[in-house]
C-alpha cells in the first residue's frame, strides 16, 4: 500500500506529484508528504489526505523540477505528521519515500543508535535513510552504491525513492515485493507506485523487477540489480486511457465502477466467449490442459473480496467440472505449511496483482511443483508475471477502495473456467454448456437492467442506515454472496456486519435477532428456496427486519419480507454475478446516508503490498 511519485525533469515537479498523489490515493491516505530539491532539501508533510498537504503548503513558493511524494498507509508509526514521508538523514542531506515494511528495522535501529543516529519518527522507513547515511559515510562511496549496500541488508518488502542534497539531478528508485514503474518522457523521468500518475504525460514505461534499482539522472536511466549488474529497461507502451481513471461524471469512483459492471463483466468475456460458435477459448488453459484434466486438486488463494469470488469458484469448479477444490486465504496457507504437490494446480485470485500474502502463497505453492494460474486485473502485475499462465481481468483501473467490478469480472472468469473444464473432463453435457453460456452472455444485460433500479435500493438504504448490525444470508452459491454483501457493507459504512450460511443462523446467529437488526437475505429462486424461506420465517419470527434479494415475479416473499428487490432469472450457478450487484449499491447508499468517504474508507487501503 501507500503511493509514491517521483519527478525529474523541465517541469514544476510539486503539480505533477500532487496530481499524482490524488491517483494514487487509493493505496493509503493516513498521511501525505512532498520533498523538492532545488538548492535545499525542501520537506512538507501532512497527516491526512493529500488535500491538507495541499492546505499545508498553501501559498508557498515550492519551486523545483526535481521532486518526490508519498501518501501513506501506516504499518509502523501512528498516522500523524512526524512519521508522514519522506523522512531524511541525520545531515538532512538524503530524503526517501517508501512502501513496503522493513522487517528487520529493529535490529538495525540499535545498531545506528549506538552510532550515534537520533530518529525522529517511528517508522520502520527512517531507518532504512539513516542506514544508507551511515553505509555511504563508511563506505566513502556515492550515494547509488550506499543504497545498494544498503538494500542487500534489509529483509522485507519496499519501494523506495531516495534524493540526495548532493546529487541535484538524480533520484534513485528501487523494488523489492512493492511495485513501481518509471515512464519515460521527453527530457524527463517519473517515478510512481503505478501508471496512473504517468499516463498524461508519456505512455513510455519500464516497470522495475524485483530487486533491482534504478538511477535516474537528467538523460539517463540506468538500471542494475542489488549484485551491481546492469540490466537492459525493458520500455514498453502504456495501455490505459485517462478517462479510465477519472470519475466520469460520477460522484464516487465506487458508484462510477459498480455501474460500469454491464461493460467489465462483458470485457471478461471478450474474445473468450464467442456465443456465435456456443464456445468458450481459454488459452491460458489451453496451454497446461494436461496439467488441469489430470489434476487432483485446484487450490483458490486470495484475501478478501476475491477470497469470496474464490469460494464462488469452489462451488463451480466442483459442481460444473467436478475437480475438487479448496478455497485458503493466502495470509494462512503461506504459514500453516499446507501440504501442496506438482499435481495440483493453484489459482490465485487478486485484482491488483500485487497482494503480498496472495503472492508469496503462490512462490511457496511453485516451490512444491505447482501450476500457478493467475486471475488477475492489473496487466504486468507481480502476480500475473509470477504465474505459469492466467487470464486477465479487463475490468478497467478499479479505484474505489471496496471491490466491486473485479468481483463480478473474477467470478466470470472462475465460470468460464469452470465451465470449459467441465465440458473437456466430460462432466457437464454439450447442451448445458451451451445453455450455460447463453445464460452467461445475457449477464451483462440483466446487470444493466438491474442498475436502472437503484433509486429502489437508495429508498431502501433510508430504512436502515442508522442501524449499528447487520446479517447477510444466503445458502449454496449465494452464501459467499451474503459475505461479500457483509464484507462491502462493513468497509465502507462501518456498520458491523456478518455473512453466514442462511442454515447455520440458528446455529449462532439467530441469539442476535430482534427488532433492531436488519438482515439480508439472497433468496432467489433456486434448490434451497424453500429452506431460505424457512429462514425468513424464523427472522420474522423473532422481529428481525427481512430485505430480500429475489427473482423477478417472486410474490411469496413479498408477502413475508419487509422489502424486496427483484433481479432478473438465471441459471443457479450464475445468480451470484446479479445478487452481488444490489448489495454492493445497498452498502454505497447507506454509506453516503451516514456521510461516509465510500472512495476513501477509514483505515483501508486497495492494493494490499503488506503482509
Ligand atoms: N512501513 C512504512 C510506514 O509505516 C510504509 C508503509 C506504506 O507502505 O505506506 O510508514
Amino acid at each position: 500500500m501507500c503511493g509514491i511519485v517521483g519527478y525529474l525533469g523541465k517541469r514544476q515537479a510539486l503539480p505533477v506529484i500532487i496530481k499524482g498523489l490524488k491517483r494514487l490515493e487509493y493505496r493509503g491516505y493516513d498521511s501525505a508528504g512532498v520533498a523538492l530539491l532545488n538548492g535545499g532539501l525542501e520537506i512538507v508533510k501532512k497527516k491526512g489526505k493529500v488535500a491538507d498537504l495541499e492546505s499545508e503548503i498553501g501559498n508557498r513558493k515550492l519551486e523545483a523540477s526535481l521532486g518526490i511524494g508519498h501518501t501513506r498507509w501506516a504499518t509502523h508509526g501512528e498516522p500523524n505528521d512526524r512519521n508522514a514521508h519522506p523522512h531524511t538523514s541525520s545531515d538532512g542531506k538524503l530524503a526517501i519515500i517508501h512502501n513496503g515494511i522493513i522487517e528487520n528495522y529493529s535490529s538495525i535501529k540499535k545498531e545506528l543508535e549506538s552510532n550515534g543516529h537520533v530518529f525522529k519518527s517511528d517508522t520502520d522507513s527512517e531507518v532504512l535513510i539513516h542506514l544508507i547515511e551511515e553505509i555511504k559515510k563508511q563506505n566513502n562511496c556515492t550515494i547509488e552504491e550506499a543504497v545498494r549496500l544498503a538494500l542487500n541488508e534489509v529483509v522485507g518488502a519496499y519501494a523506495i525513492v531516495v534524493l540526495s542534497k548532493d546529487n541535484e539531478r538524480s533520484m534513485i528508485a528501487a523494488r523489492k515485493g512493492s511495485p513501481l514503474v518509471i515512464g519515460i518522457g521527453e527530457d524527463e523521468y517519473f517515478v510512481a507506485s503505478d501508471a496512473t500518475p504517468i499516463i498524461e504525460y508519456t505512455n513510455n514505461v519500464t516497470y522495475l523487477n524485483d530487486q533491482e534499482m534504478a538511477i535516474i539522472k537528467d538523460g539517463s536511466l540506468v538500471v542494475k540489480n542489488l549484485e551491481n549488474v546492469t540490466k537492459t529497461p525493458f520500455i514498453q507502451k502504456l495501455e490505459l486511457d485517462l478517462e479510465d481513471i477519472e470519475k466520469g461524471g460520477y460522484p464516487h469512483f465506487m458508484l462510477k465502477e459498480i455501474f460500469e459492471q454491464p461493460k467489465s463483466i462483458r470485457d471478461a468475456m471478450r474474445g473468450r466467449l464467442v456465443s456465435r460458435e456456443h464456445h468458450l477459448f481459454l488459452s491460458g488453459i489451453d496451454q497446461y490442459l494436461n496439467r488441469f484434466l489430470n489434476a487432483d486438486r485446484l487450490i483458490l488463494v486470495g484475501c478478501g473480496t476475491s477470497w469470496h469470488a474464490g469460494l464462488i469458484g469452489e462451488y463451480l469448479f466442483e459442481d460444473i467440472a467436478r475437480i475438487p477444490t479448496e478455497v485458503e486465504y493466502a495470509s494462512e496457507f503461506r504459514y500453516r505449511n499446507p501440504i501442496v504437490t506438482e499435481r495440483d494446480v493453484v489459482i490465485a485470485v487478486s485484482q491488483s496483482g500485487e497482494t503480498a500474502d496472495t503472492l508469496a502463497a503462490i512462490e511457496l505453492a511453485k516451490s512444491k511443483g505447482a501450476l500457478i494460474f493467475g486471475v488477475c486485473n492489473v496487466v504486468g502485475s507481480s502476480i500475473a508475471r509470477a504465474s505459469h499462465a492466467g487470464a486477465y481481468l479487463h475490468a478497467g483501473p478499479e479505484i474505489g477502495v471496496a471491490s466491486t467490478k473485479a468481483f463480478t469480472s473474477q467470478v466470470t472468469i472462475l465460470t468460464m473456467m469452470a465451465l470449459y473444464l467441465g465440458l473437456k473432463k466430460g462432466t457437464i453435457s454439450l447442451s448445458d454448456y451451451q445453455t450455460l453460456l447463453l445464460e452467461l452472455d445475457s449477464i451483462p444485460d440483466k446487470v444493466a437492467k438491474i442498475l436502472t433500479k437503484d433509486e429502489e435500493i437508495r429508498n431502501i438504504s433510508e430504512n436502515f442506515y442508522r442501524a449499528s448490525n447487520f446479517l447477510y444470508l444466503g445458502r449454496g452459491f449465494n452464501f459467499p454472496v451474503a459475505l461479500e454483501g457483509a464484507l462491502k457493507l462493513k468497509e465502507i459504512s462501518y456498520i458491523h456486519a456478518e455473512g453466514y450460511p442462511a442454515a447455520e443462523m440458528k446455529h449462532g446467529p439467530i441469539a442476535l435477532i430482534d427488532e433492531d437488526m436488519p438482515v439480508v437475505f439472497i433468496a432467489t429462486k433456486d434448490s434451497s428456496y424453500e429452506k431460505v424461506i424457512s429462514n425468513i420465517q424464523e427472522v420474522k419470527a423473532r422481529k428481525g427486519k427481512v430485505i430480500a434479494i429475489v427473482t423477478d415475479g417472486d410474490t411469496e416473499i413479498q408477502s413475508m419480507a419487509d422489502f424486496t428487490f427483484q433481479i432478473p432469472k438465471t441459471a443457479d450457478a450464475l445468480v451470484p454475478l446479479l445478487a452481488v450487484i444490489p448489495l454492493q449499491l445497498l452498502s454505497y447508499h447507506i454509506a453516503i446516508l451516514r456521510g461516509c468517504n465510500v472512495d476513501q474508507p477509514r483505515n483501508l487501503a486497495k492494493s494490499v503490498t503488506v503482509e
